[in-house]
């Protein structure tokens, strides 16, 4: 190698106009044959890599797109598919790998989870009842792909073997190492078979070499990698970290491969100390990632080039590659068609393409010493300068509330004993809902029309009102205990909120995956943010006018805000998150001077955002604490706040979701009842609480004996007295029937229930 080289680590694959979306849902609506969407696959993945190509980026990553996620297609390519999908063996089936992925009749999908702490939902591997094997060289496919119909020599990228089987459930029953183990010879296989095609390069991701991992595993770490580079000695391995510094960074330098790739944007600042107290090793590449890989900022092309010059200073040019600080998965394809946006924004943020231009203009510019295009970089500066000096983003009024914050404002008035009893207007087990109830064609094509200003303000109201309405006499027909509006006027928990604070901006084209074809538009918090009106006042008053039951007022919490949103980068995000609670303790305010005495602040993306690097949790936790009890902490004893989350796995945090301090948290359970059960048995928690009867994300009728069954297990240890019963989460995503029944059943259970404890304390 004699130049500096650039690299792309993944590319997003939802194209510029959504294209890989629109096909699969069309393929899984049946719309389109198998080997037509084969086809039109195949361009699109093409089409990306040749934009990259163009771009001119150096080595272009293959394999990393996807028909749904690259940790399914990892488990596809070993044959690891659950019994119940019944798989013959051999490759994996387009049907089998969808259902995996989607469910099938009488066949549960795979569990969906977050790609360490990003937005990104990967499918669990189930490891335990497939003996793992190569079914498939996927990376091979990929590379030959694009060398027959590109002429090009692509970079295959892998997901590695301790991060796949680290990701993996039923791992922990067996020995973690050795089922590591077992994959080596099938790696080993894969990455043969590359060398025997003439592939240079290869990536293999390990970001949990950033997550905290001990010594012994990094000598296993050693071991393991030694033998994959023994089976294919000409193939360069880059061994890939992201989201964080190295672990162990002397340790973790001296695995024996090729190259290391680190991250220096979410290291803070970690992985160039270590470099400099430790040096680089002469014999490895380091593949620099300098340029946000996921969030949307511009570089600062100046600052990046004088880390790199300073990088050079420890390793030597013709070592050294250029790159994103991960995959590009997590933002934008482009900002090219982003013509309605303010435009110092638009000039201030770079998605995808723009960031691999970045990176192109940055490893010339080390390459040859001097700027080709010196406008480029001044262009550059001013508009950062700009962006950084906007009035729009920087409101004085805000920075000094936050200044003028004092520590004592966040707590409750009193201790929950006491709130309990002010509190306490409920029957025994109350029933009640999470939020959402079904979003119809009719309710979005509603909301779509008032936005292209088809209908008009006073014709949308009076819509959402009569949904509002509908759904109120629904819940009194049903039999809940504590009501709540609906949602109808939200298409999203986080969008609405944004759209109505001041500091928020969102892009036309900004699309971003979340899961599958499922794709989220993050709004930009891009100014201090700032509460200017009520925000959820008029329906949740207007609903609570229509009935003598409990409302429940419905507000997204400040850290579900932030982590799902993408967040200025210029100040800290614990004081962003502070902004946002500063704005909802009004809302909250105003909704407890309507009268409304019950309010529920979501926060599903709490544990998400929990650091990859344990160290870290308690800072991240004891942020996150404080910005919730800002938001909630100012009502009076007799206003009850609820909180719910949308996972069950909180056994490392309940502490933390003690602290948060509200009266009643409601939280996912069906799908992991046993083991939530257990966190009960060994943490007490003495606050009101709701265990999800039954799962919100399957379209079947719960069994009313199942939902009993489910009670009485949680009440073996959980007080009555705190028990509350609803769904796992919203009904949004669901249809109307299913709902009115499903909501009928838990009432009728929950009923039965409370009559046997009746029955009980009287005898
Ligand atoms: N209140 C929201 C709803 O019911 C909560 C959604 C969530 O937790 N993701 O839709
Ligand atoms: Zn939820």
């Amino acid at each position: 190698m004699s130049k500096v080289m650039s690299s792309s680590l993944g590319y997003p694959r939802i194209g510029e106009n959504r294209e890989w979306k629109k096909t699969l849902e069309e393929y899984w609506a049946g719309k389109v044959d198998e080997d037509s969407f084969l086809e039109q696959i195949e361009n699109i993945r093409l089409d990306h890599v040749k934009k990259q190509l163009d771009q001119g980026v150096d080595l272009i990553p293959l394999g990393d797109f996807s028909l749904y996620d690259h940790v399914l297609d990892t488990a596809a390519m070993f044959g690891i598919v659950p019994d119940r999908f019944h798989y013959k063996g051999g490759k994996v089936s387009l049907d089998t790998y969808f259902e995996m992925a989607r469910g099938a009749k009488g066949a549960a999908a795979s569990e969906m989870t977050k790609w360490f702490n990003t937005n990104y939902h990967y499918i669990v591997p189930e490891l335990g009842e497939s003996v793992p094997q190569l079914v498939e060289n996927r990376p091979l496919f990929y590379y030959k792909e694009a060398k027959e119909k590109l002429g090009i020599k692509g970079k295959p990228v892998i997901v590695g073997p301790f991060t796949f089987v680290k990701l993996s459930k039923g791992y922990y029953e067996v020995d973690y190492q050795s089922i590591v183990n077992d994959f080596v010879p099938l790696y080993a296989g894969i990455l043969r078979e590359l060398q025997e095609e003439g592939v240079e390069w290869v990536q293999i991701d390990e970001p949990i070499l950033c997550a905290s991992i001990t010594k012994q595993e990094i000598d296993r770490f050693t071991e393991i990698y030694g033998r994959l580079k023994k089976a294919a000695p000409d193939v360069k391995i880059i061994l890939q970290t992201y989201f964080d510094h190295l672990e162990h960074y002397k340790e973790v330098t001296a695995i024996p491969v090729d190259g290391i790739g680190m991250d220096f944007i979410y290291d803070r600042g970690e992985n160039m100390a270590a470099l400099k107290q430790n040096g680089f090793p002469k014999d490895k590449i380091l593949a620099a990632g300098v340029v946000d890989g996921r969030n949307i900022w511009r570089t600062n092309l100046v600052e990046a080039h004088s880390f790199l010059s300073e990088l050079t200073d420890y390793v030597p040019k013709d070592r050294l590659i250029i790159q994103p600080s991960s995959s590009l998965l997590h933002v934008p394809v482009t900002v090219r068609n982003e013509e309605t946006l303010d435009k110092t924004l638009r000039n201030g943020i770079s998605f995808a393409d723009e960031k691999l231009q970045e990176v192109v203009l940055l490893t010339r510019a080390l390459g040859e010493g001097i700027w080709r295009v010196q406008s480029d970089v001044d262009e550059c500066l001013k508009s950062i300068s700009d962006l950084h000096t906007s009035p729009n983003r920087n409101k004085p009024s805000v920075q000094d509330k936050l200044k003028g914050l004092n520590p004592l404002d966040v707590g409750r008035k009193s201790p929950f004993s006491i709130r309990m009893v002010a509190q306490s207007k409920l029957p025994l087990l109350p029933t009640t809902t999470i939020g959402s109830f079904p979003q119809t064609r009719e309710v979005r094509r509603q909301r779509k029309k008032w936005r292209n200003g088809e209908l008009d303000e006073g014709e949308y109201q009076r819509f959402i009102r009569a949904e509002i309405k509908r759904w109120i006499d629904i819940q009194e027909e049903i039999g809940l205990d504590v009501f709540v509006h609906g949602e109808f006027e939200r298409t999203d928990m986080v969008e609405f909120f944004g759209e109505k604070l001041e500091g928020f901006h969102f892009t036309t084209f900004g699309w971003v995956q979340s899961y599958g074809s499922r794709c989220v538009k993050p709004p930009i918090i891009y100014g201090d943010v700032n509460f200017k009106e009520p925000m959820t006042v008029k329906e949740t008053v207007y609903a609570q006018s229509l009935t003598d039951k409990p409302v429940k007022g419905m507000v997204t919490g400040p850290i579900t805000i932030l982590n799902w949103s993408f967040v200025r980068n210029d100040i800290p995000r614990y004081i962003v998150a502070n902004q946002i609670a500063l704005s909802l303790r009004k809302e909250i305010e105003s909704l407890e001077d309507e009268g409304i005495w019950m309010i529920q602040v979501d926060e599903p993306a709490l544990r998400e955002g929990l650091p990859l690097k344990k160290e870290r949790w308690e800072e991240y936790l004891q942020a996150a604490v404080f910005s919730f009890k800002l938001a909630t902490s100012s009502v009076q004893n007799e206003t009850q706040i609820h909180t719910h989350m949308c996972y069950s796995d909180f056994e490392d945090i309940i502490e933390a979701i003690r602290n948060l301090d509200a009266d009643v948290l409601s939280i996912e359970t069906s799908r992991s009842h046993g083991e939530l059960i257990n966190v009960f048995q060994e943490n007490r928690y003495d606050k009101g609480i709701g265990l999800g009867v039954y799962d919100i994300h399957s379209p079947f009728i719960p069994d009313r004996e199942e939902i009993i069954s489910h009670i009485r297990r949680s009440l073996q240890v959980l007080d009555p007295k705190q028990f509350w019963i609803n769904p796992d989460c919203g009904l949004k995503t669901r249809g109307i029937p299913e709902t009115i029944s499903s909501l009928k059943v838990m009432v009728e259970a929950a009923k039965h229930v409370r009559k046997e404890l009746l029955v009980k304390r009287e005898s």
